[in-house]
């Protein structure tokens, strides 16, 4: 089993990687954000053990870039912080587990082989609506027998979108969602992109499937009898 741990006190990433490497585990060590966050991508790790506080990039940010680039790996979390605002953080952007500082490394080898072994690398399921099919893992659409190629950003808003099922989401929502909660621009960015959608899935087939809600946000149509 293949773990990244990063972590950027020096000494607590030295004995963690000692002691995991002792218990047969193959291990990478990164330093800062960035450099995790790049490693996390490139390679393919079995888990990811991630320090909160980094230099360069925090362990939330961290956590939902890899989630936003469609990285699975399952996720443990190390704050030095305590309380429930941070727990509910880390399980929003994609954390699977977290572990408070002072931890035992007993309880991190038993919640690392927790999280190993549920990681049957579920892969999200296929959305469907009516003809309209979107899979998060290969990053592909299509309606009917149509492949629909969509950006990054049109995909996540579409998912999100398809994923709420049938709920009003606001724009905030899905920004919160798609952009990340750092984004601080204009909300009517989603406008924009629920029109570059509806090009693309709905217009050239003659359909309706994202509907607004006016001033609430947008979900998608109501399904007929199936
Ligand atoms: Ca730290």
């Amino acid at each position: 089993m293949r773990v990244l741990l990063i972590e950027d006190e020096e000494r607590l990433a030295q004995s963690l990687a000692r002691g995991l490497r002792a218990d047969g585990f193959v291990v990478d060590v990164a330093v800062d954000g960035p450099s995790g966050l790049a490693a996390a991508i490139r390679d393919d790790f079995d888990a990811v053990v991630l320090d909160l506080m980094l230099p360069g990039l925090n362990g939330f940010s961290v956590c939902r870039a890899l989630r936003e680039a469609r990285v699975w790996t399952p996720i443990l979390i190390l704050t030095a912080k305590t309380g429930e605002f941070d727990e509910v953080e880390a399980l929003e952007t994609g954390a699977d587990d977290f572990l408070t500082k002072p931890f035992s490394y007993s309880v991190l080898v038993a919640r690392l082989r927790v999280l190993l072994r549920r990681a049957t690398r579920e892969r999200p399921v296929v959305l469907e609506h009516e003809s309209l099919r979107l899979d998060p893992a290969t990053h592909r659409c299509s309606r009917g027998e149509v492949g629909i190629a969509l950006t990054p950003r049109e995909f996540g808003v579409l998912e999100y979108l398809m994923r709420a099922g049938g709920r009003v989401v606001s724009k905030d929502e899905v920004l919160d969602h798609v952009w990340g909660a750092e984004f601080d621009g204009n909300p009517n960015i989603i406008e924009v992109y629920v029109s570059y959608l509806r090009k693309k899935i709905d217009r050239p087939f003659g359909l309706e499937s994202i509907v607004t809600v006016p001033g609430v946000g947008y979900r998608m149509s109501a399904r007929g009898p199936e």
